[in-house]
């Protein structure tokens, strides 16, 4: 099983997420640094974020399984304008990234300078209130 690395963000959370039936396993997962969604037997998918229903089939008996965390990025923005809770971090770059998988997340972009393509690893930020879902850098270490 893979473990995210971790990276302290020494601050609570900016906005908690929010979080349903559905993907609290996720966020219990995240909080022990590891990445976790639902797959689809029926038709071999993941999906991302983890549904009770798989989207590409309808099928209801999905599982969960562990992702590598591994993948490259689609793209990225950064903001310099903020909404008041993230000022502390301004700027802030969030990334799209396409895992191994075959899934497609949002994560807080640690490398900002990371083009399209670029391999990148999902870290998991440990706030004092929860963790989020980075990535930078493949190569790069904690
Ligand atoms: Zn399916």
């Amino acid at each position: 099983m893979a473990v995210l690395p971790v990276v302290d963000m020494h601050a609570c959370m900016p906005l908690l997420p929010r979080q349903t039936l559905a993907t609290r396993w996720h966020f219990q997962a995240l909080a022990h640094n590891r990445l976790v969604t639902r797959y689809c037997g029926h038709c071999e998918r993941h999906q991302f974020p983890p549904l009770d229903w798989c989207p590409g089939c309808g099928a209801r008996d999905s599982r969960w399984r562990e992702l590598a965390g591994t993948g490259t990025l689609y793209a990225s923005t950064r903001m310099h304008a903020v909404a008041d809770a993230f000022r502390p971090f301004a700027p802030v770059t969030v990334g799209v990234v396409d895992l191994v998988e075959g899934v497609r997340v949002l994560a807080w972009l640690l490398s900002p300078e990371l083009v399209p393509d670029a391999p990148v690893q999902l870290v998991s930020l440990r706030f004092d209130d929860g963790n989020l879902l980075g990535a930078r850098l493949l190569e790069e270490t904690t």
